[in-house]
């Protein structure tokens, strides 16, 4: 398994590229900005995107699906709690950050326990609400994506729509420490670390 991981934006997101080396199928987690940059990426690769994953609906995920999604064919993908942010630019908050961000509904609509094949690969759908309503974690081999739900020594932010303090903490504490210590965790901002790190020195988990 290949993951690419940039960092793209004003807001500095996390879009990662996933593929799988013995197809060359791949997917694009949370194209935020930049797409030129990250077609570039998969052209490097030799890599055909079947889909984009939006890990939730918030502007700096979701800003290059287009784009992407015009080169590549590739069908999009959000949790069905989500999938609302896509024609609601306060919500998806892109009307706060210079330019109404408004998108077509998405190919397929997740729901916790769906798995996402490509190649040799399966990530399997994880619903982890807290940060918005349908933000989901992707559960991969050794690996989680988990969005703004969870970042390197720190969690997403709670205070916009949909948000929810006690839901984040229980998606996290419920939903991806017990995926075990060894998985390394790729978050939506910020760098990589691991199920074992966050549980011992996450403020927010202690
Ligand atoms: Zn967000
Ligand atoms: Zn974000």
């Amino acid at each position: 398994m290949l993951i690419k991981k940039m960092e793209v934006g004003n807001l500095m997101s996390n879009c990662y590229i996933v593929g799988c080396q013995d197809t060359s199928e791949a997917v694009v987690i949370d194209p935020g900005a930049e797409p030129d940059t990250i077609l570039a990426v998969l052209e490097e690769n030799n890599l055909k995107v079947k889909y984009i994953i939006n890990t939730h609906g918030h502007v700096d995920h979701v800003g290059a699906n287009e784009p992407v999604k015009k080169a590549t064919n590739a069908d999009i993908l959000i949790h069905k709690e989500d999938a609302p942010l896509f024609s609601n630019s306060q919500e998806n908050l892109s009307m706060y950050v210079g330019g109404e961000l408004l998108l077509s509904p998405p190919e397929r609509l997740l729901e916790e326990g769906d798995t996402i094949t490509f190649g040799n690969i399966t990530l399997k759908v994880i619903h982890t609400p807290g940060h918005t309503r349908g933000g989901i974690s992707l559960h991969g081999d050794q690996v989680v994506f988990t969005g703004d739900t969870l970042f390197a020594g720190s969690i997403g932010r709670t205070d916009l729509p949909g948000g929810d303090y006690q839901q984040i903490i229980s998606s996290i504490k419920e939903k991806i420490l017990p995926l075990g210590d060894d998985i390394k965790v790729y978050p939506g901002h910020g760098p990589v670390s691991t199920v074992a790190r966050e549980k011992k020195t996450n403020p927010f988990l202690q």
